[in-house]
Parts: C-alpha cells; structure tokens; sequence
C-alpha cells in the first residue's frame, strides 16, 4: 500500500548548503564580459528559484562571499555536448561530495550553439544542483524539467522542480 512513497519522493541531494534563505550570488567574469545583457541573465536565472519555498531568496552579492558563482560562458567543455557542471567546496575550500555540507558553489555554464532559451535553462537547472537538486532519475524523457539531463526548450521550472526544492527545504529533519 506504501510501494510508491519512495519513488514519488523527489530527486535530492543529501548534502547542500547549510541554510539556503541568505544566500547570495554573483558572476564569475573569467570567462564572458559581464554586460547589462549577462547581469540580466543571471538575475532572470535565480528569480526562476526565488520564492517557491520562503526559504529560498537568493540576492545580488559580491564575488568575494556571494555562495553562488556563476560562470556563464566557459569554453571547452570536458567532453563534447556537456552543457553544465556543477562544483562544491566545503568549508576547507576544498571540493567536496553531495552528499557532504558546501559553503559555496560554482555553477559552469560551456559556450555552446544553442538557443537563448537553452542557455537560460542551463544556468536555472544548474543553480538547481547548487539548492541539492539531483537528476529526475524517470527514464522518460521530460525536456521541459529543468532537472532533466538534457537539452531543455524552457528556462522555467516546472511543477516537478518546484516540489522538489520544497521537500529539500521545507521537509528535511
Ligand atoms: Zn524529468
Ligand atoms: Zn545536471
């Protein structure tokens, strides 16, 4: 009668950020020009986030103690059609697992053909790994899931996404 109480539960990270509702972001500018087109972006990127959970309100912050960096136009992705990638340190500085505790994180972005859209989406699903979110592990292919793999049509985080960062956030013990 419970047999789906597992499965239905949402795809999360065990580790994360200690809090998550004083977070602060900001633009890495190693790898693209920070311009008014790119702070609009990124701002667009987090606000996708932003107040489905009180928990989660991410602001402008400084490159020096914002907790999440985004780099938004890296060249040379590690294999050939990876689009993002995700990194955390800890309090050592050192990288750490998802499963452990992270005091920042970097979200990559490659430079990649695609559209403005896809580039958005990208960015969106990766601020997803930085709040714990993992993988939807269905087979299915849900291109407009931000946490699917994948190429996706949409930057908006759907229904699915939304409940996700609420079970992380809001039901976590
Ligand atoms: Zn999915
Ligand atoms: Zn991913």
């Amino acid at each position: 009668m419970f047999g789906n109480v597992s499965n239905a539960a949402p795809k999360i990270f065990k580790g994360g950020f200690a809090r998550c509702d004083n977070l602060k972001y900001a633009i890495f500018n190693g790898s693209e020009r920070i311009n008014n087109k790119l702070e609009l972006e990124a701002k667009n990127s987090v606000n996708q986030w932003n107040g489905i959970t009180p928990y989660v309100n991410i602001k402008k912050g400084d490159i020096s103690t914002a907790q999440i960096i985004l780099d938004m136009g890296r060249m040379d992705p590690p294999s050939p059609g990876k689009l993002g990638k995700t990194l955390f340190v800890g309090a050592d500085g050192n990288n750490v697992k998802t499963s452990d505790r992270w005091v920042k994180a970097l979200c990559i972005r490659f430079n990649f053909d695609g559209t403005k859209e896809n580039k958005y989406a990208t960015t969106v699903h990766e601020i997803g790994h930085a709040l714990s979110l993992a993988h939807c592990a269905n087979a299915k292919k849900h291109s407009f899931h931000i946490m699917h793999q994948g190429l996706k049509d949409s930057y908006k985080v759907t229904k699915y996404d939304k409940k996700k960062l609420k079970y992380k956030w809001e039901k976590r013990k």
